[in-house]
């Protein structure tokens, strides 16, 4: 099937705070349709806001759009994220990411889910001492 998806019939989502802290909004490009298994959002994040830990079963990438961001990988420092930038984060790996402190920030989130449609598993907030760590 070939189609169009007008910008005008999909709203923005606000995202549930039980998985991010701050002010997130969610615009869907595209979600698993059989046999694709690819979800793919722009996520815009205001100032210091972030997801909670979580991981994805079959990895993440990030394309930052338009700010400055933040990623974190479990036991790894805060980097600072800049538009262009990717982020490849691998299966089943905990980690964060979000807005800086002070800038709004957006990102393409793309992910797959598992062939049983599986998808990200979420954990515990991001502690405001871990969050206000300086980026490496
Ligand atoms: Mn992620």
């Amino acid at each position: 099937m070939t189609h169009v998806i007008r910008a005008a019939s999909r709203a923005t989502r606000i995202a549930s705070p039980a998985q991010f802290t701050g002010a997130v909004f969610n615009d869907e490009i595209t979600a698993p349709t059989a046999p694709s298994r690819l979800r793919a959002s722009l996520v815009t994040f205001s100032p210091g806001a972030r997801t909670a830990w979580h991981s994805h079963p079959v990895g993440q990438t990030l394309w930052c759009v338009s700010g400055i961001g933040r990623v974190q990988f479990a036991g790894g420092p805060v980097r600072a994220l800049h538009p262009g930038d990717t982020v490849v984060i691998p299966p089943d790996t905990r980690h964060w990411h979000g807005a800086a402190a002070d800038r709004v920030f957006a990102h393409l989130a793309m992910s797959e889910q598992t062939a049983d449609g599986g998808s990200t598993q979420w954990f515990e907030h991001v502690a405001d001492a871990d969050y206000a760590r300086a980026p490496e």
